[in-house]
């Protein structure tokens, strides 16, 4: 059958393929880690244990923005990012970020037929693919008019999965990129509906975590590349504090998983 090849080679065209060597960054990828992800960075891991304790914690976190990388430049020879770049209020400042610490990776994202057939209510745009330049266009009002019935379709049919997965490329927009993700941005645009930032809760889930023994810590080299989201300053981590060694501010580390977020920095002590 024609449609199983052409879900095979789809399959072959929308997966990452990272070198076998160097440091490799999965950026949001917190319920499906990329097998070669050496980090995963994710912002809202406390609600990731709320929509079902599905967080898999295979791999090393750090929590942080990913409009604010912190770490170092060119730390990783590759990075993930998958369905995360369409999350973005501002697209260019993520692909400079994903830039500056990698000289290439795999971004995927769900392309305009996708968000216009399936949506996501925390999705602010519609994104073409115009050669290897992925184009943001704000969604404004337009909303997938069916509601749920192709998210339920998705999850009931195994038959509806198929004929989805042999075509795909008209889903979702997928780049191997190299050097910088080309983006063009269409005006500004922000979701219906966000995932709150609760600091709080995510330290106590971390300490939960920690006492489960459920944390992965962070390979020394990637402990070295981290800096400070407030000034790019080097981070000293020092049991639970990651401290700026430019400016004195200081985030929380909890079981070894630093918190490099705005929300939690503690200012510098005089
Ligand atoms: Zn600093």
């Amino acid at each position: 059958m024609r449609e199983l090849a052409d879900v095979r080679a789809a399959g072959h065209d929308h997966a990452p393929a990272p070198p076998a060597t160097g440091l490799v960054l999965d950026v949001g990828g917190g319920h499906d880690p990329h097998p070669r992800a050496d980090v995963v960075v994710d912002k809202y891991l406390a609600d990731d244990f709320e929509r079902g304790g599905s967080l898999n914690l295979s791999k090393p976190v750090v929590i942080a923005d990913a409009q604010a990388l912190p770490f170092a430049d060119g730390t990783f020879s590759y990075v993930v990012a998958s369905h995360v770049l369409e999350h973005a209020t501002d697209p260019r400042r993520f692909a400079a970020e994903f830039a500056r610490v990698a000289p290439r990776g795999f971004v995927q994202v769900p392309s305009r037929e996708s968000e216009l057939t399936f949506g996501w209510p925390f999705h602010p745009w519609l994104i073409d693919r115009d050669g290897d330049v992925l184009v943001f266009e704000p969604r404004g009002d337009q909303r997938a008019p069916t509601g749920e019935l192709f998210h339920e379709s998705y999850q009931s049919s195994a038959l509806f999965r198929l004929w989805w997965a042999a075509t795909r490329s008209t889903w979702h927009h997928s780049i191997e990129w190299e050097g910088e993700i080309q983006v063009r941005v269409a005006g500004d645009s922000a979701a219906d509906a966000t995932a709150t930032l609760d600091v709080e809760r995510t330290v106590t889930e971390l300490r939960i975590a920690a006492e489960r023994g459920a944390l992965q810590p962070l390979p020394p080299a990637l402990q070295a590349a981290l800096c400070s989201p407030c000034c790019g300053g080097g981070l000293a981590l020092d049991g639970e504090h990651a401290t700026c060694g430019r400016c004195g501010t200081s985030y929380p580390v909890i079981g070894g998983v630093p918190i490099l977020l705005e929300e939690a920095r503690q200012p510098a002590v005089a």
